[in-house]
Formats: C-alpha cells, sequence, structure tokens
C-alpha cells in the first residue's frame, strides 16, 4: 500500500485536492475557447470519462469572456490558464474560474502577479504555480540542474504568493525529461506543504505520451507524492484522462472503470483473442462501477483467470466458458463469445457485489484493476 505525502488541502470548485483526498484527475480542452458549443462539449465528454477537473486557455479577452458563458453550462470545476497578460486572470476570475494557472515568470512585473493573487484571496479562488522547463529563468549557476532551477522558480514563487498571505497554493514542475521530472517533484515534495499537480509535459503522442506519463508520474506516485494528475496527450483529451485512470488503478490508487485481463495469446489460441480482446474493451470504455472482465486464449491459465475476475472467458476449441463472479455460468460458441459476454457484464452491473474471498478460487488476485478504452478501442464501441 502506497503512504501519500500529507499535503495541505485546497478546494477547487468543491474538489479537495490533497490532504489525503483521492488523486485527482485532469485534463484540458483542446477546442477554441471562443466556441462555446465545441468546448461545452468537450468539457461534457471528458466528465463522461471522468475527468474531475478541467483546465481551458484563456489566450485573450474574447476567451475570458466565454468562460463566463461556458461556466454555467458545465459541472466541473474549470481551471483558466493565463500566460503573459495578467488582465485576463482577472477576467477570468470575474466569468467564474474555480481556479487559475498561472507560470509567474510569464507576467513580468511582480505587481501585476500581486494583483492577480490578492484578487484570487478575495474570491477564495485557488492558484496553481504551474513551472515547465520549457520556460524557466535562466540558472543561476553553471551546474544547477533543471530540476533544481525548477525548484527555485517555483519556490520563489511560492514565498511571493506566501508574502501576500496566499496559500490556495498547487505547484506543478514538469519537464519533457522523465527523471528531471521526478528529481524536481521529490526536492519540492520535501520542501513546501503545498498540493502538487503531476505530469510530463509535451510527452508526445499517445503510445509514446502514455508510457513517459506512466513512468514518471506513476513513480512519484509510487513513493507517496502527487495530489492531482494530467497525462499531456499529442491527441485526443479523453485519452488523457483514460490513461490517468490507468496510471492510478495500475497502483490501486482508484478503482474507477472497467480492468480488462487479457492474455497475450501464443500459439496455442484457438479464437481471434485479440480482436475480441479490443472489442471488450471497446464495450467497457464509459462504465464507470468498478468491474474487472477477463478474455483468455486456452486452458493453461484462462478458466483460473476468468475465475479470478469479475466476468470473464476461457476460450478454447471453438467453445467459451463464461465465469460470473467465480462460478462458471454458461459454455457458448466462438460467434457468441463478445455478445454473451457483454451479457454477464450487464448482470454483474445489476448485482450486488460478492466479496472476492467468498468466490469459488478463495484467492485475492483478483484485486488489480485498470481502466479501458484507448482511442483506437473507442472506435470498436
Ligand atoms: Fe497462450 Fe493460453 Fe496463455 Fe493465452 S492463456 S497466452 S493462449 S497459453
Amino acid at each position: 500500500m502506497i503512504s501519500r505525502r500529507m499535503s495541505r488541502p485546497i478546494n477547487i470548485g468543491g474538489v479537495q485536492i490533497g490532504g489525503g483526498a483521492p488523486v485527482v484527475v485532469q485534463s484540458m480542452t483542446k477546442t477554441d475557447t471562443c466556441d462555446v458549443t465545441a468546448t461545452v462539449n468537450q468539457i461534457r465528454q471528458l466528465k463522461e470519462f471522468g475527468c474531475q477537473i478541467v483546465r481551458i486557455a484563456i489566450p485573450d479577452v474574447e476567451a475570458a469572456a466565454a468562460l463566463a458563458t461556458i461556466k454555467p453550462l458545465t459541472d466541473i470545476p474549470i481551471i483558466a490558464d493565463i500566460h503573459f497578460d495578467y488582465r485576463l486572470a482577472l477576467l477570468a476570475i470575474e466569468s467564474g474560474a474555480d481556479g487559475l494557472r498561472l507560470n509567474p515568470g510569464n507576467i513580468n512585473d511582480p505587481n501585476h502577479v500581486a494583483t492577480v493573487v490578492l484578487a484570487a484571496k478575495e474570491r477564495n479562488i485557488p492558484i496553481r504555480i504551474g513551472v515547465n522547463a520549457g520556460s524557466m529563468p535562466k540558472p543561476r549557476y553553471e551546474t544547477q540542474t533543471i530540476a533544481e532551477r525548477m525548484v527555485y522558480a517555483a519556490m520563489r514563487y511560492i514565498n511571493f504568493f506566501e508574502k501576500l498571505d496566499f496559500d490556495l497554493i498547487k505547484v506543478s514542475l514538469k519537464a519533457f525529461d522523465v527523471i528531471d521530472t521526478i528529481e524536481a517533484n521529490r526536492m519540492l515534495a520535501q520542501r513546501v506543504p503545498y498540493p502538487i499537480h503531476l505530469g510530463i509535459t509535451e510527452a508526445g503522442t499517445p503510445t509514446h505520451g502514455m508510457i513517459r506519463s506512466a513512468v514518471g508520474i506513476g513513480i512519484l506516485l509510487n513513493e507517496g507524492i502527487g495530489d492531482t494528475i494530467r497525462v499531456s496527450l499529442t491527441g485526443d483529451s479523453c485519452d488523457e484522462v483514460i490513461a490517468g485512470y490507468w496510471i492510478l488503478k495500475s497502483l490501486n490508487l482508484s478503482k474507477r472503470g472497467p480492468t480488462l485481463v487479457s492474455c497475450p495469446t501464443c500459439g496455442r489460441a484457438e479464437s481471434d483473442i485479440i480482436s475480441l480482446a479490443y472489442a471488450v474493451e471497446g464495450q467497457l470504455a464509459k462504465i464507470d462501477k468498478a468491474i474487472t472482465v477477463a478474455v483468455m486464449g486456452c486452458v493453461v491459465n484462462g478458466p483460473g483467470e476468468a475465475r479470478m475476475a469479475d466476468v470473464g472467458i476461457a476460450c478454447g476449441n471453438g467453445r467459451g466458458v463464461i465465469f460470473r463472479q467465480g462460478k462458471q455460468v454458461r459454455t457458448v460458441d466462438e460467434k457468441d463469445f463478445l455478445s454473451a459476454l457483454m451479457e454477464e457484464v450487464d448482470k454483474f452491473k445489476a448485482a450486488e457485489p460478492v466479496e472476492r474471498s467468498k468466490r469459488g478460487d478463495g484467492s485475492d488476485k483478483g484485486k488489480r484493476r485498470s481502466t479501458g478504452g484507448t482511442k483506437r478501442l473507442k472506435r470498436a464501441d
């Protein structure tokens, strides 16, 4: 079990961050913020996949004004992402932002930063101090590492905020380099009590980005560091949320949604397990109830894994044996594998939970969890 760092809690639009609260999954819209319909639709879609807080870009006055229209049409907290012009932060506050994300180094005049901080303080609006490796002050000495520079930059801003008696602070230190990100966040976690938002920035397209993010975010979470996460992907924002839950569930930090246990297949498989696994994962993608589904290719590990899952199928010789909550419930022909399995999933969703320790195998191994549904999988839905 992971022993988590106890940070000072803040509240963003009703969602607690830090102070022992579950790790919060965030994402960011990729629409033109001024296109209210598209932005609202994307926020609603993100919520369906479990996004708990969404950040939207406020690059100009029109976007800040659009936030006032977007806000009442959505029901998850919105963080306004501000760079360069402090007046946009003030407008975003007026438009109902639940939080701000600033890189104070992008706002040149400290008086302007102070104006924003005092306005946020007046409305009880938290601010994320977001330092990215790509936009830092120059090194203070030749050997100063990227991680040290990120921490130094963050500490300067934190001290500045604290002098204004403002402590509704969340901090993020992000780099493309996973090791830099890990080292920076380890240092930061030792120095401040504030909640930490984790992410690997500019992580890349979904496959690479998910792996880089899983390694960086996962290592830190496993050390107890991190109160919110965002998986930054050059791709669909919903995939960011799905990947976020995959990471949390891999570490048993969340139980939300489906887990697919599927064998890699080999020369013993007598059915098209790969297609079946993708089809099942696609159909599970939007389920928010915790459920583990096993798709197995033969009798070697099939019945054992299928029995340990909430619903599972062990295939072989053109037939599939289906298990639900540890009990063998039916045997079906190959053409019915998908439909029969999903029928049992529906029955599981409607049923009362049965403790795993009371199931047929007596094993606790089925506690593992992870989420389903990459972009590829969503297409199969
Ligand atoms: Fe191969 Fe069977 Fe193992 Fe799947 S369960 S990888 S088909 S041995």
